[in-house]
Order: C-alpha cells, then sequence, then structure tokens
C-alpha cells in the first residue's frame, strides 16, 4: 500500500496583522479545492511549477480548481535555479495580463524554491500585488522557503538580489509529495532543519538524534510542523528584516554562502550550509561562546543525516574571499551568529579575518579532533 504521509493535520497562522496567513500542513492537494473555492481568490488561478513536479501533481491540482468551475492555466518552467531570473518574471507577468488577471485571481506556485521564490516575486509586482498561494513539494520549501514572506530572483551578479517582502495568502502542504523528492533534495532540507533545532529548540534537536536515516520520512510531519512554527515566531517579530531578530535565522549562512558561491553547482545550498554549521560551531567554541560538546554534537548530527561535514576538499583563503561578499559585513568585521548551547545562539558575533583564517585552518588540521 502506499505511503500517507498526512498523519497530522494542522492550521498554524503566521500572525502578521493585516498580512496574516494560514500554514495548511497535511492537506491532502486533491482536497485544495476547498481553498481555491473561495470567492476571494477570484476565477483565474495561474499555476506554476516546473518540469519534475507538474507531471506528477499538476493535474491534481487542475482538477482541483475545474470543480470550482473556476479559469485554470499554467506555466511550467525548467526545474533549478536558472529559472529564477527576471526574463522569467516577465513571461509571468506577461502571461497575466494577456489572460486579463485581475488582482482578485491568484498565482499559485507548485514546486520547490525556486518556484515559490519567483511565482511570489512576479504576484508582489504584478497590478502591485495579487492573490498568491504556494504549495510547497520540497523539504526545503516545506520548512524555510515558503514561509517568512521573502521573494526574489538572481541576477548574473549574485543570488537574490531583486526581490519583495510578499505573504502569501495561504500555504497548503500535503506531505505525501515529499514521497517523490529525490534523496539529495530531502537532504538539503534536513540541513535547514538542523538549523532549526540549533537556533531555537533543544527539543527538536534532541528528536534529531535520535531518528534514524531509514525511518526519517514518517518522522518529517512533525518535524516540519515543529520547523514552521520556528520560522513564523521569528518572522512575526521581524517580518521585514529591520529589527535584526531575524538574523538568527543565518545560523550556518555566513560561511555556507561564501562556500555555495565558491562550489556551486558541486556543493547545493543545503550541503554548503550543512558545511557553514559546523565551520560556525567551531568558531562558537573556539571563540569560547560554546563548550566543544557543542560543536561535537552539531558535527555529528549533520553527519547522521550523511550532510557534508569535512572541510578537506575546502579552500579557506578562496571562501574567505567571499566572505566579504556577505551583507552582514560592517566595518570589515564579519558578524556571524554563533551557538552558545543547543537551542540558543547568539547574533552579532563579530570575528576579523585573521580569525577566522587561523580557527578554520585549524580545524582542518585537526580533523578527528
Ligand atoms: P529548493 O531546493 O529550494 O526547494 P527547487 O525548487 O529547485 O529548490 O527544488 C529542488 C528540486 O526538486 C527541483 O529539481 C524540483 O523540480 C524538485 N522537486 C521539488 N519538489 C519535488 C517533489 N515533490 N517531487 C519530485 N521532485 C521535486
Ligand atoms: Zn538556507
Amino acid at each position: 500500500m502506499k505511503k500517507n504521509l498526512n498523519i497530522l493535520k494542522t492550521k498554524t497562522k503566521i500572525e502578521l496583522g493585516k498580512n496574516s496567513y494560514y500554514v495548511f500542513l497535511g492537506y491532502l492537494l486533491k482536497k485544495i479545492s476547498s481553498l481555491l473555492g473561495k470567492e476571494k481568490y477570484g476565477n483565474k488561478i495561474l499555476i506554476l511549477s516546473d518540469k519534475n513536479v507538474f507531471p506528477i501533481y499538476g493535474e491534481t491540482v487542475k482538477n482541483a480548481v475545474v470543480s470550482k468551475g473556476k479559469e485554470v492555466t499554467e506555466i511550467i518552467l525548467p526545474p533549478g535555479e536558472k529559472s529564477k531570473n527576471l526574463k522569467r518574471v516577465e513571461e509571468i507577468i506577461g502571461f497575466c495580463a494577456s489572460g486579463k488577471m485581475s488582482r482578485d485571481d491568484t498565482v499559485l506556485t507548485l514546486g520547490g524554491g525556486v518556484i515559490s521564490d519567483l511565482g511570489g516575486f512576479a504576484a508582489s509586482i504584478y497590478m502591485r500585488g495579487i492573490n498568491f498561494i504556494s504549495c510547497p513539494t520540497s523539504l526545503l520549501a516545506q520548512v524555510d522557503a515558503s514561509i517568512g514572506g521573502k521573494t526574489g530572483i538572481n541576477l548574473p551578479f549574485g543570488k537574490n538580489l531583486v526581490g519583495s517582502f510578499y505573504q502569501p495568502s495561504a500555504v497548503y502542504v500535503d506531505f505525501n509529495t515529499l514521497l517523490t523528492l529525490p534523496e539529495r533534495e530531502k537532504k538539503q532540507g534536513m540541513a535547514e532543519i538542523i538549523k532549526y533545532g540549533i537556533i531555537k529548540s533543544r527539543k527538536l534537536f534532541q528528536l534529531l538524534e535520535t531518528i534514524e536515516l531509514s525511518g526519517l520520512i514518517e518522522k518529517l510531519p512533525d518535524i516540519i510542523e515543529q520547523c514552521v512554527k520556528i520560522k513564523g515566531n521569528v518572522v512575526e517579530k521581524d517580518e521585514r528584516e529591520k529589527t535584526g531578530f531575524r538574523e538568527i535565522l543565518n545560523f550556518g549562512h555566513t560561511l555556507g554562502h561564501a562556500i555555495e558561491i565558491a562550489y556551486s553547482p558541486r556543493l547545493n545550498h543545503g550541503e554548503s550550509v550543512a558545511l557553514g554549521m559546523v565551520g560556525e560551531s567551531y568558531l562558537g567554541w573556539k571563540t569560547g561562546l560554546c563548550g566543544k560538546d557543542v560543536f561535537k554534537k552539531i558535527k555529528a548530527v549533520v553527519e547522521q543525516f550523511k550532510l557534508p561535514v569535512s572541510y578537506r576538499n575546502i579552500e579557506i583563503d578562496s571562501i574567505l574571499k567571499y566572505l566579504w561578499y556577505d551583507k552582514k559585513v560592517k566595518k570589515n568585521k564579519l558578524r556571524f551568529v554563533l551557538p552558545e548551547k543547543i537551542g540558543t545562539v547568539k547574533k552579532g558575533m563579530e570575528l576579523n579575518q585573521k580569525e577566522i583564517n587561523y580557527a578554520l585552518k585549524e580545524m582542518v588540521r585537526n580533523e578527528r579532533y
């Protein structure tokens, strides 16, 4: 019998005043008709998806729209980061305009983070904002990209350089979509999940420590719910990244981004963040913020989920160069989020290049610890 992961069904509200919305977790895609049937989502629904996801789930969503007597169209893009560009935005908004979509109609994204970032951005600028519903189908998108309202695309100069803060009207998650997600994509999501444990939840981290890879999939619904709540709480306190509270979500991402720029496409975002978390935990230990045990625990969990932990093939000098592109650089000092203990991090930890260089090279020399 086919597995059913929708064993948990919840509705979590992300409280953002007039921008509040619900995250529906554990709902079947074919039942999305009860959401899409609502008058406030208009009469025209545009589905944005990619060539991997649409053939598996597209028809189900289309039928759900048609069953409510609404008009449905779709744009299906090549999968991957390269679709996150301005030309695609032009294509999407051109399609909306030629289809005479009005502000009451809806853009529905069905796919991973690439699709929701791109579709959310297009939805935010077409007629200064049209309804946007996100159906994240990758683990990374379910725990991270679809919560928080950051939309955007890449420029040749760098990733996510153009974008907006635009909250969806709803996020709708069918856990069963994870059953077709490739292993490497699942691991990417695990990197962000481990991050949530480290920054905010000792309980989640301890749960992760007990999980065997073979039994992971059944545990994901509960884990995803915990992550959505954690990210939701952070975002509620700092919707537009103004107060600095959101900065804690960058744990593992300062080194991680630099590694991603230097080693993409060999290493993907999740793998780079995994290495980033290991490196930044080492920095936490070496600056005296946390004990060696914290570093060791973090490294062990990252390794447990078959994510990379070794810097043996990483050139420290080249990643240091890329660190300076980071948005958090202030007065020649690099700002890090470092662990204090499992479940608590400290943001705004300033380190200079010499300290980072020394610590990371020492880490590589002693890789067995
Ligand atoms: P992200 O990792 O940020 O979610 P993508 O949108 O590129 O980024 O998604 C990762 C890859 O996984 C893409 O190739 C996408 O087509 C594929 N994918 C996403 N969801 C599923 C799914 N449920 N089943 C199969 N493939 C999927
Ligand atoms: Zn990330």
